[in-house]
């Protein structure tokens, strides 16, 4: 889906690092070992690096069954001892980073579409964009000859795990929906909700945006109640344009926020689809003590599949509700409690 530009995007926190197993068999006649490299793990508003073994390249570098990085640069090589080690302020860290978070997303959702008898998502091509300075990390998807990629914008080599499995997220809700989901602008519809919770279920996140949206973040588990706290887009860029540290490390961003604010503020008053996401997202989140991530990624998966395109948020709060009644009898009764609590219900 081509976005607006101004748009903003989930940007979120990554839990736990799989560092892969390292393959240390050897032969005489080669000796097969797993190429590392160093990676972010984004959690709050900190990074911290890590050397990580990466799965084994299929073909191309940065490419497996899942995953295809595109245009990847002649110089991103790993030094002697197999390690794509840059720093995070060199631009060629983006691209082992990428390949290990979208790898990772794949392959946990492609666990759960095969335990719910749903074929795998594949070959998901990934572009990098270099923003400028002052803009945050920003998502959309692209069509070129009929293949549909994920294009990730960013200015910081450390490219926000947030909007990548956000991304990653409309690629498998397309899927599993069978057609176009991703273009609808039905307000207060499934389209952006379907990614989000996707993202958020698979990053085990608390807030609508951490890593690099800060203190302009929105809370996902505060209460929201339909419909006085529905919020509008310029709801959403006001609380970017008054985050003080979100202000100081985008100011191109915030600049043009407020521009568009005071230019076209008709042009803004619309139910916000990221924000208002919460209204499903947190009570999903809220439930996952009782039930698990991988449970409740089922019952994402399910529900979506069971609305298809056409989905408002009450029809898939209700079909999220019916499926967690068989994969998470346990919790079911607080879902739909507070997906009533919220409005959608
Ligand atoms: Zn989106």
């Amino acid at each position: 889906m081509v976005r607006r530009w101004w748009m903003g995007l989930a940007a979120c926190a990554v839990a736990g690092c799989g560092s892969g197993a390292e393959d240390a068999s050897s032969s005489r006649e080669r000796i097969t070992e797993s190429p590392r490299a160093r990676v972010a793990e984004l959690a709050g508003e900190t990074a911290t690096f890590e050397t990580v073994a990466i799965e084994p390249f299929a073909g191309s570098p940065f490419t497996n069954d899942v995953v295809r990085l595109r245009d990847v640069p002649e110089d991103v090589k790993p030094d002697a001892s197999g390690c794509y080690c840059f720093a995070e302020t060199d631009a060629r860290f983006a691209y082992a980073h990428t390949y290990v978070h979208a790898t990772r997303a794949l392959r946990s959702y492609n666990a759960r579409l095969a335990e719910i008898g749903l074929a795998p998502v594949k070959d998901v091509p990934i572009s990098l964009v270099k923003a400028n300075a002052g803009m945050p990390t920003t998502g959309s998807l692209g069509e070129r000859n009929g293949t549909v990629f994920v294009e990730v914008t960013t200015s910081s080599p450390v490219v926000d795990t947030g909007v990548l499995v956000h991304e990653i997220g409309h690629i498998i809700h397309r899927k599993i929906a069978g057609s176009d989901a991703g273009t609808s602008s039905i307000p207060l519809g499934i389209t952006e909700l379907a990614p989000n919770l996707l993202a958020a279920l698979e990053l085990r996140i608390t807030r609508f945006a951490e890593y690099a949206w800060m203190d302009a973040a929105i809370d996902l588990t505060r209460e929201l109640h339909c419909p006085d706290r529905i919020l509008r887009d310029a709801d959403l860029f006001q609380s970017q344009i008054d985050a003080p540290r979100f202000a100081a490390a985008f100011p191109v961003w915030v600049g043009a926020l407020r521009e568009e604010l005071q230019t076209h503020p008709e042009q803004y008053q619309a139910p916000d689809e990221y924000s208002n996401s919460a209204l499903v997202v947190g009570p999903m989140l809220a439930t996952a003590p009782a039930c698990g991530y991988a449970a409740l990624q089922r019952v994402a998966l399910e529900a979506l599949h069971d609305v298809r395109t056409s989905g408002t948020m009450g029809a898939l709060s209700q079909r999220l509700v019916a499926h967690a009644r068989t994969e998470c009898p346990a919790g079911a009764d607080a879902l739909e409690e507070r997906l009533r609590a919220r409005g959608v219900l």
